[in-house]
């Protein structure tokens, strides 16, 4: 165990493998996690990046999908199919106990992060996993084509349209009104290290950036902020952060990223494959580690971790 206190600022997928190589490995470990992405469905409200890190640090992530349950069933699905319901946005039958709990225990009137709590402690986990905000903050995203300039969820673009439309706008409703816990500001306050994580730069950390004062916590500790880059030789390994960061006008390279987050973080980690784009970003007064980051390939996951503490 690494005598280490660790916040990890998180979106879904590309956090959850990163947070792994944490988990269990330093005394101290605290997801602070997008809320935009959540939804009410169903009349029930689901929490999409907050159960992708749940599922995978508890081993019980489908690993084919990367979302949702290993060994779901879809009955449930089925059934709503049948009714001619909504059934765009997949739920296994396991899956919905969780959204189940969920709304039971927010309607009788615990706070996310308390629930959030529950779930993790149910699942054995060794760490803080805290939603930003307990207050509802919903992604939008103005989108182009046949309904130009129709603004809509961010579970609609990204599941229902499969982020294949071009995007214009995005806008965090409720972010205005929002604020971080006290969790969330402690563990800001504590961590010796903290990571931005290569989640998307602009629907999974930007609506985490815009609570409050974390911007401005995070421009406090910049020293000692460290991001990992989403984007690899340009691309994304999953996912739409490319394409958004192109169609917002920003360079879509790891110099991109870095430029996105140089007000905040004082280091950034990228991949082997961009190491000639190491001067760019130091030229923006930022430090620069090249290594090796695609965290599914032998090894890399636990060195990555490492690099991140060192
Ligand atoms: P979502 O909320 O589930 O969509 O996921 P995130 O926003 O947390 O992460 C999506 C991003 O993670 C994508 O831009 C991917 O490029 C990035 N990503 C996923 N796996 C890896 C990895 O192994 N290494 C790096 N560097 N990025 C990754
Ligand atoms: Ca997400």
């Amino acid at each position: 165990m690494i005598d280490s206190n660790v916040a990890v600022i998180s979106g879904g997928v590309g956090a959850a493998r990163l947070l792994r190589g944490f988990h269990r490995q330093v005394e101290q470990l605290t997801a602070i996690v997008n809320v935009g992405d959540d939804m009410v469905l169903h009349g029930l409200c689901i929490s999409p990046d907050i159960d992708t890190i749940i599922y995978t640090l508890a081993d019980a992530v489908s690993t084919e999908r990367g979302w949702g349950l290993e060994g779901e069933t879809w009955q449930a699905m089925g059934m709503l199919g049948r009714y001619g319901g909504q059934d765009w946005f997949s739920l296994g039958d396991k899956d919905l106990g969780t959204h189940l709990f969920r709304t039971q225990r927010l309607h009788e009137g615990a706070t996310l992060t308390a629930i959030t709590g529950e779930l993790s402690a149910a699942w054995d986990l060794d760490l803080d996993i805290l939603p930003v905000s307990d207050d509802p903050i919903h992604t939008m995203v103005t989108i182009q084509g046949p309904d130009t300039g129709t603004e809509i969820s961010f579970q609609d673009y990204f599941v229902a349209r499969q982020h294949s439309v071009p995007v214009t706008g995005i806008r965090f409703d409720g972010v205005g009104t929002a604020i971080e816990t006290s969790n969330v500001v402690a563990a800001l306050e504590q961590a010796d290290r903290i990571v931005i994580a290569p989640s998307n730069p602009l629907v999974s950390i930007d609506p985490v950036l815009a609570v409050g004062g974390i911007r401005q916590r995070l421009a406090i500790r910049r020293d000692d902020v460290i991001g990992v880059s989403p984007i690899i030789g340009g691309e994304a390994l999953k996912g739409p952060a490319a394409r958004l960061m192109t169609e917002f006008g920003m360079e879509c390279s790891a110099v991109g990223v870095a430029s996105h987050y140089s007000d905040i973080c004082g280091t950034m980690v990228i991949d082997t494959v961009d190491s000639a784009l190491a001067p760019e970003i130091e030229a923006l007064g930022m430090r620069c580690i090249v290594t090796d980051t695609i965290m599914s390939e032998p090894g890399v996951l636990e060195s990555l971790c490492q690099t991140l503490l060192a």
